[in-house]
Order: structure tokens, then C-alpha cells, then sequence
């Protein structure tokens, strides 16, 4: 059970703390006084009278003495009595300043934290100083910031979503229109057409849920020390007829001893060839991809470099960002939504490695990289 000065608000919890500590040491001070003081008197009567003068004194002096000896305790008693009193006063006061300076940047946070759970993410509690509870504001409004990301990020992803849906639903809309209205021919031609786009709806429908359930955490990775060579050759085998189809080079660079990587094969061989794919779509006939995997420190880090169109300086830091697309008319009409490099960065990152892109600018190319630890960090 709670004591009765553990109730209340901080502030009465604080003044009671504040009480107890000063009751408690005038009552310690009072105890010992009343202890001392008489052997203390004592001992200064017998300094200033000489230490024989109880042999040579007589009765009447021997009683004064005692009656000294009572005054003085009284008088220290009452004095000690007054001085507690009037320092509890005091105290009261500088306590009820001091509780209060204590208490109100809390009560502010509070009043902060209620109104972000009331779903008004840009309050911030305010910071003044540099001790502790300065920090806990300043902690807070750096999470009170995190919310409010994650809330724009939130809405911004409803209407990405909204708008990636409204452009090929709009296009189905207007063949099947043209169809009933008999202004476009239902024939093999349209159909195809139609077909197109529910395909672009399905692949994002299936995008989202990917990194949905990747984002989530949700992707359970089946780790196992990996050959890089091996993941190279299981891309390989899956592209070399894309990439000899449009006429683009398609070569490996890896050492066959290079150390194993802890990973999940699926999962690498899904980034290694999202980004694979990237290359050839974006290089033209002619041009040569190149993937590189080399030992870097703790890591195995990836590289793979395509001659295609490259990539302005603006565009590199945003190209993880969902649906961030350099050119939406050119990747709407190859199929794209922008979420292919945002899976891949967290598949990366759920491995525990880290993945960037190079380009020196427009038509020189690009070349995207990423790391994945040695098997043997795990064992
Ligand atoms: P998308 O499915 O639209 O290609 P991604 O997330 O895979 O989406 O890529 C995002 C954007 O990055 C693309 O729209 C494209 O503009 C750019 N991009 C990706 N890979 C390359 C590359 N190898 N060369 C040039 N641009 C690239």
C-alpha cells in the first residue's frame, strides 16, 4: 500500500518529501542538542572556573551551577524550537518554488503527449536548459518527429497507392467504354491492351504486399552461409535470355573462393535480380551489364554496373523512396511503380547490409551496390 506522500500530484509528493526531510532533521537536531548541551556546560563552567573549583565551592554555588546548566538547555531548546519553526516556513515556501520548477516542464510534457495521442503530431513540448528533464523534452520532440514522419510517410503512401490505381483502372475504363459505345473493336488488339493494365494492378497489388510484409518484418529469412558465385549463376541462368533478347552483354565477375555470406539465397537472388532487371530496362541494345562481387572487410559487397542511361546527381538520394520513379511517362509505359528498388533496400537491410548507387550523370551508366555479411560473423 502507497504511503499517504506518495499520493497526490508531483508537487505535494515533492513539498511532503520536502517536509519530512527538514521535520526529520530539526528533530535530529533537537535530539542531540538536548543530548549535549548539558555535559557541554558542563565542561565550559569548568574551563572558565577551574578544574578544583567543585572542592572549594560551596553549596549555593554548586546549586547555580545546576540551575545554569538547566537554563541553558531550556534556552537551546527554545531556541532550536523557534528556529525550526521559522526554517519549516522557509522551506515551504522554497519547496512550493522548487517543486514547482520540478513539476511544470513535466505537466507540459503531458500536456504534449496527450495531444499527439489526439492525433496532432507537430506539438512539441518545449525545452529549456540542460538537465535531465530538458533532455527527457528534447528525446521526446526528437520521437514526437519520428511520428509525425511516419504519419506524413502514411498518408503520403495512401495517396501514391490512390494515384498509382487511378492511371490503369482509367485506361481499362476507357477501352471497355469505347467497347460498349462500339467506338473501339473488342477484338484480340484491345483485349491485350486490357489486359496490360490489369497486369500493372496485379504486379502492384503484389509489390505492395512484398514490401508491406517486408517493412513489417514479416519476411522470415532462411539464412544459410550462401557461395556468391553460386547466387551469380542462379541470376544468370534466369536473365541470360532477356539480356540476349534485347542484345545487351551480360557478364560475371567473381572470384570462385570467394568466403561464403550469411544469407537467405531467395531472397539475395530477388534483389540480385530486381536490380538486374533495372539494368536491362534501362540499358540499350548494345550496352553491357556487369556484376561484381568482391570481399570488403566483414562483407561480401556487390556491385552491378550497366553503360545505360545513368542517372542525374538529383535523382540518387530518393531512388529507395517508394514510388520514386527519374522519368514516370518512360517507367509507366515499361511497367514500373517505384517499389522494386524499396523491396530491395529492405532485404538488404534485413540482412543486416547496406545498399547504394553510383552514377556519374546522364548516359554514363549507373551501378548499384550492395553488401551482405560473411557467414563466418554468425558462427
Ligand atoms: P521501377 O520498377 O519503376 O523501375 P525501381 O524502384 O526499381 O522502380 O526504380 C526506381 C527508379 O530508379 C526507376 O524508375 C528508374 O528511374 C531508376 N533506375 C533504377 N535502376 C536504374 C538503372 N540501372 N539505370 C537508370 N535508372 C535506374
Amino acid at each position: 500500500m502507497k504511503g499517504w506522500w506518495a499520493r497526490g500530484s508531483l508537487r505535494r509528493r515533492l513539498l511532503c518529501a520536502h517536509l519530512v526531510t527538514i521535520a526529520a532533521g530539526a528533530i535530529t537536531l533537537l535530539g542531540t542538542t538536548l543530548l549535549f548541551a548539558p555535559s557541554l556546560h558542563d565542561r565550559l563552567m569548568i574551563a572558565w572556573l577551574g578544574p578544583h573549583w567543585s572542592m572549594t565551592a560551596d553549596a549555593g554555588m554548586v546549586e547555580m551551577e545546576r540551575a545554569t546548566n538547566a537554563i541553558f538547555t531550556l534556552a537551546m531548546a527554545q531556541a532550536l524550537a523557534i528556529s525550526s519553526g521559522v526554517a519549516i516556513l522557509v522551506a515551504v515556501m522554497v519547496s512550493l518554488a522548487a517543486s514547482r520548477q520540478i513539476a511544470q516542464p513535466l505537466e507540459r510534457l503531458l500536456v504534449a503527449a496527450q495531444r499527439i495521442a489526439a492525433g496532432h503530431y507537430r506539438e512539441r513540448a518545449p525545452v529549456q536548459g540542460d538537465y535531465e528533464l530538458a533532455r527527457l523534452a528534447a528525446q521526446f520532440n526528437t520521437m514526437a518527429a519520428a511520428l509525425e514522419n511516419a504519419e506524413q510517410r502514411r498518408v503520403a503512401l495512401i495517396g501514391d497507392v490512390a494515384h498509382e490505381l487511378r492511371t490503369p483502372l482509367a485506361t481499362i475504363a476507357g477501352y471497355v467504354e469505347g467497347m460498349l459505345d462500339a467506338v473501339v473493336e473488342p477484338d484480340e488488339g484491345t483485349w491485350a491492351l486490357v489486359l496490360d493494365e490489369v497486369n500493372r494492378l496485379r504486379r502492384l497489388a503484389g509489390d505492395l504486399q512484398e514490401l508491406s510484409r517486408v517493412e513489417a518484418g514479416q519476411v522470415a529469412l532462411n539464412t544459410t552461409a550462401v557461395a556468391p558465385a553460386a547466387l551469380c549463376a542462379a541470376a544468370l541462368a534466369r536473365l541470360e535470355p532477356q539480356f540476349a533478347e534485347k542484345g545487351v552483354m551480360l557478364r560475371i565477375h567473381v572470384a570462385p573462393d570467394l568466403p561464403p555470406v550469411s544469407a537467405d539465397p531467395d531472397r539475395v537472388l530477388q534483389v540480385l535480380i530486381n536490380l538486374l532487371g533495372n539494368a536491362l530496362r534501362y540499358t540499350p541494345a548494345g550496352g553491357e551489364v556487369v556484376v561484381q562481387a568482391v570481399k570488403a572487410g566483414d562483407t561480401v559487397r556487390w556491385a552491378v554496373r550497366d553503360t545505360g542511361i545513368g542517372i542525374a546527381a538529383e535523382h540518387l538520394p530518393h531512388l529507395f523512396e517508394r514510388f520514386y520513379r527519374v522519368d514516370k511517362a518512360r517507367t509507366r509505359a515499361t511497367g514500373g511503380a517505384g517499389i522494386g528498388l524499396t523491396i530491395c533496400k529492405a532485404l538488404v537491410e534485413l540482412h543486416g547490409g547496406q545498399i547504394w548507387v553510383e552514377s556519374a550523370g546522364l548516359g554514363q551508366g549507373a551501378t548499384f551496390f550492395f553488401t551482405l555479411p560473411l557467414f563466418h560473423r554468425y558462427e
